[in-house]
């Protein structure tokens, strides 16, 4: 196995450290297996029930009336997720669109949006009209209201209870902390959120931005009354098959207004080709859990191994998974290079490359980022990146098996090693 290491450039101290850790994680990695274990079954149960069978796989082109296949994953999705319905399409092109779908249908002029968790992820903020934006959701006279966590990142249930009011139609809540530095939350501590709104006022709806979250637990929010669970194909539930897409399950009613939105008032889920796409669709379900399962091993290793040699991680190495995220603060722009060449070198696809930070649209400082995938852009697979800025923290996820996670982290420790800027103990 050494041997086999040293091919790919980890050398014998790397390597062996990595084996002293992984020693410790044991126990860990079997919980999360047993997780994986479970939400394999959920899946194989719900494809059962719904009779997947070969005439599912076949391509639909043009308006895609009458597409079996299309319609019957929509039908196994809502039955993992345990909702009413699903809108699972290759034509919502990534997480933002799903999201943007799932807001701008069910609210209208008038009606107020609330985030009682602090600000949403970066890409909405163009969508709710938070940074002035074309076509946003405030040009359509939807107003916006936020209620900030406590500094511990707990709900600050007085503040959410006084943001509700006559207006507001749908509270949105993001599961995984994104590329902010408050904790993520667990599917119980979103159960708990929902209640509460729904205490307050009984027929506000709540949507859950899913994204990173799917298969992390046993349960989806959507089993603890989120109307709308919603999220990205080329994160989690694709599996790292799907090649595009985005799903929505929640209510009948909820998505059923997702699907005009998407689509066309009168049309709905009626139309919309399956471009072929199904097969990777099923089988990326399908495969789901246990590449969760190997991104969080890789995520819980990464954070052993940094939090070890006394890098501030987040989450630590001892906290429960709530996503697939892994924070890890270098405290240098070097470091950050270093750790993202790592993971470059390690990757499948354009290993050879090297990369760079460089300027980016809608950033303020540089951003270096080590991706070598499959599909573009997929945070499924093996990831890591950061803007060069205080606290030079890099954000890395993914994994399509464990066993390329963990030469990912073993050779962003072999780069810092290399550099000198890590000395093994
Ligand atoms: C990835 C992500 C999104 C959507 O991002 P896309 O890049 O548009 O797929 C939204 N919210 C969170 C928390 C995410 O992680």
């Amino acid at each position: 196995m050494e041997q086999m290491y040293a091919l790919l450039g980890v050398s014998k101290a790397v390597y062996e450290y990595g084996e002293t850790i992984l020693q410790e994680l044991r126990p860990r990695f079997a919980a999360i297996d047993q997780t994986a274990e479970y939400n394999q079954g959920k899946v194989l149960l719900s494809m059962q029930k719904h009779r997947v069978n070969a005439t599912h796989f076949a391509a639909t082109t043009g308006y895609g009336y009458d597409d079996e296949g299309r319609d019957n994953l929509e039908r196994v999705y809502a039955g993992v997720f345990h909702t009413e319905a699903a809108l699972v399409r290759p034509q919502i092109t990534c997480g933002t669109h799903a999201l943007t779908v799932a807001l701008s249908a069910n609210l209208l002029p008038g009606d107020e949006l609330l985030s009682p968790v602090g600000a949403p992820y970066d890409t909405l903020e163009e969508v709710i009209g938070i940074r002035e934006s074309k076509c946003s959701l405030k040009e359509y006279g939807v107003t916006y209201a936020q209620a900030d966590l406590n500094p511990d990142g707990t709900f600050n249930y007085d503040a959410i209870r006084a943001a509700i009011g006559d207006r507001t139609k749908l509270i949105t809540i993001q599961r995984s902390k994104g590329y902010a530095t408050r904790p993520s939350f667990s599917v119980a501590q979103i159960g708990e959120l929902i209640a509460f709104c729904k205490s307050v006022k009984p027929d506000v709806k709540v949507m859950v931005d899913n994204c990173y979250g799917e298969f992390v637990e046993r349960l989806e929010p959507s089993d603890l009354g989120a109307d709308m669970v919603v999220g990205s194909l080329i994160k989690n539930p694709g599996g790292g098959l799907a090649p595009i897409g985005g799903y929505i399950c929640g209510t009948r009613e909820c998505v059923e207004r997702c699907a005009y939105r998407l689509s066309a008032p009168g049309l709905g889920q009626e139309v919309g080709a399956n471009l072929g796409l199904m097969p990777a669709f099923y089988q990326g379900l399908f495969l789901a859990p246990t590449v969760v399962a190997g991104a969080l091993k890789g995520a819980v290793f990464a954070a052993n191994i940094y939090e070890n040699l006394g890098f501030s991680c987040v989450p630590n190495a001892s906290e429960t998974r709530h996503d697939i995220i892994q924070a890890v603060t270098l405290g240098t722009r070097e470091a950050m290079v270093a750790f993202c060449q790592g993971i470059q070198a390690a990757a499948p696809v354009d290993s050879y490359v090297t990369p760079e930070p460089w300027a980016m649209p809608g950033y303020d400082s540089d951003v270096i980022m080590a991706a070598g995938a499959f599909v573009q852009g997929s945070s499924i697979e093996l990831s890591a990146d950061g803007p060069i800025r205080p606290p030079y923290a890099v954000y890395f996820q993914g994994g399509l098996t464990w066993y390329h996670a963990k030469l990912g982290i073993l050779m962003s420790l072999q780069k810092l090693v290399e550099t000198g800027i890590v000395r093994l103990p």
